[in-house]
């Protein structure tokens, strides 16, 4: 498939990381890792930001890069587009209905040069044992990272393979009823019966505690 013209520029019109860092509220390694992967995705895919359902996400890390995901590709978890199943690894399929391709991208950080002295300072953050020294240190090794992942060259962070699997079905509209339990509004196909009532999933499963 060749790229037209008016495909190409969609290219300018995708957030910014800037903006992705506003709408994940720090900037840090993870979320360039997403912007990465967005962006090859919408380019290899030759899709601009979507319409409704046109383009599907199935994430499996739940972590910061999602938000980059959801920010350029307009995949985002209220629509139903963006699928996570977290499996703690940073890989990302896409599927776009109206192109019928997919693809899965992988993210290969390699070994960072600092990998293990961020990995030591990392801990001494977390458990509050750094010093201010090594809290400078930690900060200036994870801008560094953070601007290598953005700057490296794509086949040297992601690896993009088309796939032939089929995109998830599409959000479906439930109809709602009431629980019989709390009395609030639920979408029909998530509650559960127990004892002939219709019951929401937190109040079965208070009954069901009771009961243990
Ligand atoms: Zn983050
Ligand atoms: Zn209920």
């Amino acid at each position: 498939m060749c790229e037209t013209g008016e495909r190409t520029s969609f290219h300018q019109h995708y957030p910014s990381f800037e903006a992705c860092v506003a709408f994940h509220g720090h900037a840090c390694p993870g979320l360039a890792t997403g912007y990465r992967v967005a962006t090859a995705a919408m380019r290899s895919l030759g899709v601009a930001r979507p319409y409704d359902e046109e383009l599907v996400c199935v994430a499996e890390t739940d972590a910061c890069g999602v938000d980059a995901i959801q920010m350029v590709t307009g995949c985002t978890a209220g629509k139903g587009n963006l699928v996570i199943h977290d499996y703690g690894k940073h890989a990302f399929s896409f599927f776009s209905r109206e192109g019928r391709r997919a693809i899965r991208i992988v993210v290969s950080r390699g070994t960072m040069p600092d990998q293990s002295e961020m990995d030591t300072l990392r801990n001494k953050v977390f458990s509050g044992t750094a010093d201010s020294r090594e809290h400078a240190r930690f900060n200036m090794l994870k801008q560094a990272t953070l601007e290598r992942i953005l700057t490296a060259p794509e086949h040297e962070i992601l690896t993009i393979n088309e796939i032939r699997e089929k995109p998830p079905r599409k959000a479906r509209i439930f109809k709602s009823v009431t629980c019989a339990r709390c009395g609030e509004s639920v979408a029909d196909a998530k509650t559960r019966v127990i004892d002939g009532s219709r019951l929401c999933i937190p109040c079965a499963e208070a009954t069901q505690r009771k009961v243990q």
